[in-house]
């Protein structure tokens, strides 16, 4: 076997093949282009691609595709191949302009009436910033895609932007605190991805999970999470295997998987990943859920990545810890060692909780999803609402400055930004609140509220245009100020006042937060089609045009494609519950009860007790007349739902009345699988599913 050092990034075009591969000046000339977003030459594509296509062949490619992010959360691709017929044969032809730009057939992706039916075609444009790279013997091109009208038809394209907008505000920021020598600010994101492991065989018996990812039904087993003995223990041998495959994997994609372990539920884990550049930090993150999913089935199990697969265990999220860097290496959100690096510090500190305060509504929508809003709010993941944790001594610090009183540490002097080095507090603080959604720790924030099947792309669009808006505000305010020190420590100070309630270091899990937040007029939108329509508020319409994050076009085709995905999700889940309803559970609590009755005949011939059978006899036809109804109410309501119009009156309805009602059905499904023997029951139970890998 060769080392993990031989086989990293053997299936990336990075720029150590570039570099070998290519002229001097074509090199230089598409260094320009990634690093300072110059215009690339055709006659320069042209030589890139040909490169690119010899190394992919080496590797044994024969197809290409743009690998695109339309906006239905997963990726996109459609494979052509090199060859080109030539006279007697083919040769292996591969453009510039096939590497720069493609027309995928692309009128079946969703653009919320972006592109009028005569203008179907979007189309892709190569991202230089990503690196291309081999998967499934395809040399895969990172692109973009957009409309004719330039309108983006995908999530990478705002989150690139703003990433842009967010790299020019800090480095004005910067330049204020005498900062000259940096060139470029990007952010950083390491997107931890928790899933869990089923096996094929048991996963296959479940519609429910085949059509939706999650189980609609099945009661609770006798032993769940309670006793935290899965949370980092050993890892069986099979999922080790998995794992291990999945390393390698990602490894020769570039991925830098780092960290496996066990997570919280049974049959739960988590991969982390060292963090990098946002926008490959996307690319990573979509490669990973693919790769997790495709080599689980060569190891007989199936990656489940909905947000909330089993009711009553933990469901599963990914957390997107997130920074902001300089080309010189400096993370500016770590607590620095001289005075102004501080000041720095506690200004970029300042700016992200106004952004979250600010935009608390803007970044629980880039949550929104049917699966998350069955994790957000339940009792293991943090609630609909936004707060910060920043810790014990942070928050202190924070306290001081906003007080104007000594910091205990320090000895009488007055807390003064710009004046006093913070003292030195531990990155991995005991204290660590794992019920806060956005947390600060020690030289990062990590978000917890994403669900795990979303791209982050959203997300981290919302944070990196909100932190944009408050430092473009913030440069206003200093960059006019007389005095640049006082005018910041009253910045900061007054930041902390006006914006204190967002910060929250108790436990968000509890109820009680619930209330607290409500008084403190904190935004809660508990469901999805309640979050999405205030995307269209008009203080957010402004944030994202304002900062040419989206047009406000843009900006209402995706509250449209959000709200419609939503309605087909729980459509298809409605009807697969009606389905399993109609075709395997109640015909089975029937053939279960026929066997009941047989025997209670037989034992009453006989002149024996039959107590059990006729108390389970009558209960279960009990349950299984009410299940009939709750499942003809149900098909009556979809049916009702469907024919609606408006994409918000539509969600609206299935969140509130046809969501009810499958609960209403599974509880009563719930009920008699609880009271029918095992071998009558037609799916595999959750503790089949749950303690089988
Ligand atoms: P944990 O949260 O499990 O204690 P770490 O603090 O080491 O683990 O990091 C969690 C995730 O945060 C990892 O994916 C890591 O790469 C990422 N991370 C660390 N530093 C940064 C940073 N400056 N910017 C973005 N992500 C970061
Ligand atoms: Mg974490």
């Amino acid at each position: 076997m060769s080392t993990i050092a031989e086989i990293f990034g053997t299936m990336v075009f990075d720029d150590k093949e570039m570099k070998a591969r290519l002229p001097e000046d074509i090199y230089n000339s598409i260094q320009n282009t990634i690093k300072n977003g110059k215009h690339l030459d055709l006659a320069v594509a042209n030589v890139v691609a040909k490169a690119m296509m010899e190394w992919a062949i080496e590797k044994g490619a024969t197809h290409y595709t743009h690998w695109f992010q339309p906006m239905t959360g997963i990726t996109a691709e459609k494979h052509d191949s090199f060859i080109s017929p030539k006279e007697n044969g083919v040769i292996m032809d591969f453009r510039g302009k096939e590497l720069v730009r493609g027309e995928p057939d692309a009128s079946s992706f969703p653009s919320g009436g972006l592109r009028a039916t005569f203008e179907a075609r979007g189309y892709t444009a190569w991202d230089p910033t990503s690196y291309a790279f081999i998967k499934d013997e395809t040399l895969c091109i990172p692109t973009a895609f957009c409309s004719y009208g330039g309108e983006a038809l995908d999530k990478k394209t705002p989150l690139l932007r703003s990433m842009e907008v967010l790299g020019k505000a800090t480095m004005k920021i910067l330049k204020l605190f005498g900062n000259e020598s940096v060139t470029s600010v990007r952010t950083t994101v390491g997107a931890e991805q928790e899933y869990f492991l089923i096996d094929k065989e048991m996963f296959n018996k479940r519609p429910d999970l085949v059509y939706t990812g999650r189980t609609l039904f099945g009661a609770r087993p006798p032993k769940g999470q309670e006793l935290d003995d899965h949370y980092f223990g050993s890892i069986k041998s099979r999922v080790l295997a998995y794992m291990k495959e999945l390393d390698r994997e990602l490894w020769k994609l570039g991925v830098l998987a780092k960290t496996e372990h066990n997570e919280a539920a049974p049959a739960q884990h988590e991969l982390a990943p060292v963090f990098t550049t946002t926008n490959l930090a996307t690319d990573h993150n979509q490669i990973t859920m693919e790769l997790m999913q495709k080599i689980a089935k060569k190891h007989g199990l199936v990656c489940v990545l909905h947000e909330k697969p089993f009711a009553g265990v933990s469901g599963s999220g990914k957390h997107n810890n997130w920074s902001l860097s300089t080309n010189t290496g400096v993370n500016l959100l770590e607590p620095g060692e001289t005075p102004y690096e501080n000041a720095q510090f506690l200004l970029f500190l300042s700016a992200v909780i106004k952004a979250v305060d600010d935009y608390q509504d803007a970044l629980r929508i880039s949550v929104a999803s049917a699966g998350n809003d069955h994790r957000l709010g339940a009792a293991e993941a943090p609630p609909a609402i936004v707060s910060i944790f920043l810790g014990d001594e942070l928050a202190a610090i924070l306290d001081a400055i906003e007080n104007g009183e000594k910091y205990a540490s320090k000895e009488k002097e007055n807390m003064r930004v710009g004046v006093h080095i913070l003292p030195k507090f531990p990155k991995d603080t005991t204290d660590r609140n794992r019920t806060s959604p956005f947390a600060f720790t020690g030289n990062k924030f990590e978000f917890r509220m994403v669900g795990a099947s979303a791209s982050i792309a959203d997300t981290n669009t919302v944070i990196n245009t909100a932190v944009t808006q408050v430092l473009n505000e913030f440069y206003e305010i200093l960059s006019n100020a007389e005095d640049f020190t006082s005018a910041l420590h009253n910045l900061v100070r007054d930041t902390i006042k006006a914006h204190k309630r967002i910060l929250f270091n108790g436990n968000g899990y509890d109820k009680s937060w619930t209330e607290e937040a409500k008084k403190r007029g904190l935004s809660n939108l508990e469901t999805t089609p309640e979050a999405i329509p205030h995307l269209l508020d008009e203080k957010n319409i402004k944030l994202f045009v304002d900062n040419k994050v989206f047009s406000e076009k843009e900006l209402r085709a995706r509250c449209e494609i959000l709200l419609e995905s939503y309605s087909k999700l729980i459509n298809i889940e409605a009807l697969t519950a009606v389905d399993m309803s109609n075709q395997m559970i109640m015909p089975a609590v029937s053939k279960y009860t026929k066997e009941l009755s047989k025997t209670i005949e037989m034992k009453k011939a006989l002149g024996i007790d039959a107590e059990y059978e006729i108390e389970v006899a009558r209960k279960l036809s009990t349950l299984n007349s009410s299940a009939y109804k709750k499942t003809k109410e149900l098909e009556i309501d979809i049916a009702r739902v469907k024919a609606l119009t408006g994409a918000e009156k539509v969600a609206k309805e299935y969140a509130n009345s046809v969501l009810v009602k499958m609960a209403d059905l599974r509880a009563l499904v719930d009920e008699m699988e609880s009271i029918t023997a095992k071998e009558y029951w037609p799916v595999p139970t959750y503790g089949d599913l749950l303690f089988s890998v």
